[in-house]
């Protein structure tokens, strides 16, 4: 068996211990795999096992491989997990199923038109910058739930939940918790958050959706 065979089956079991060991159920948590800056080598073996649900952080290089992945696998749920620009929206509508981060009235907008003008239903998540760090992506915690609010009834978008990525430095505890009260005030439900090294955490406090990148192909270098 391939070695990110393996390592996936490794950490789809630390889920479902960590969904045991809080009174949840495996079923209920998706595992994103994160694949960015890996190729379609690393990545086929994953797809040949049945894997379907993969996330990338940069349109340009989702296209350079998702493109033709997606042609010989059917099924594929590609996640959008990275900051967009509204001039790639038209190319990231027409890849993704999911995108992870919107967290602006721009790219709201933008990718409303570009879902009406391609006829495509993606799934929505606002991501929320929990630790309100100035360099990080996100709308800030205390305008979250007015945004998704207002992505509902101005832009006519229906979000599924939110997304959070911890400051690096910090116990992840508390932004899981903050995220998952977030999503309770503005009256959505899924919580993608945890990564590599906090998936365990974020399973426990309610994530249904987490992404792992590293502790599946390896470090990135
Ligand atoms: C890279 C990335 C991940 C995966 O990170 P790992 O630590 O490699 O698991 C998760 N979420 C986002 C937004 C990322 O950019």
């Amino acid at each position: 068996m391939s070695n990110v065979v393996e390592q996936h089956e490794e950490v789809a079991s630390r889920i479902e211990t960590a969904c045991k060991r809080s009174g949840r159920t495996a079923s209920d948590v998706t595992l994103i795999i994160v694949s960015k800056t890996f190729g379609p080598e690393d990545i086929t073996p994953l797809l040949d096992d049945n894997c379907r649900v993969f996330g990338e952080n940069r349109v340009q290089e989702a296209q350079g491989k998702w493109v033709d992945l997606k042609e010989q696998y059917s099924d594929i749920e590609l996640h959008l997990i990275g900051p967009l620009q509204s001039n790639k929206a038209e190319d990231a509508v027409a890849l993704f199923d999911v995108i992870q981060t919107i967290d602006r009235e721009k790219i709201a907008k933008a990718i409303g038109k570009e879902m009406k003008k391609q006829d495509r239903k993606l799934k929505l998540f606002v991501q929320v910058n929990t630790g309100s760090e100035p360099q990080k992506a996100g709308i800030l915690p205390e305008e979250a739930v007015s945004f998704v609010k207002k992505c509902q009834e101005d832009f006519g978008l229906e979000i599924a939940g939110l997304m959070c990525i911890p400051p690096f430095d910090e116990n992840p505890g508390p932004h899981f918790a903050l995220l998952r009260k977030l999503a309770g005030e503005a009256g959505v439900s899924e919580l993608s958050m945890g990564m590599s090294g906090d998936f365990e955490t974020a399973v426990e406090f309610g994530a249904t959706s987490v992404r792992v990148g590293s502790a599946i192909f390896g470090g990135r270098g």
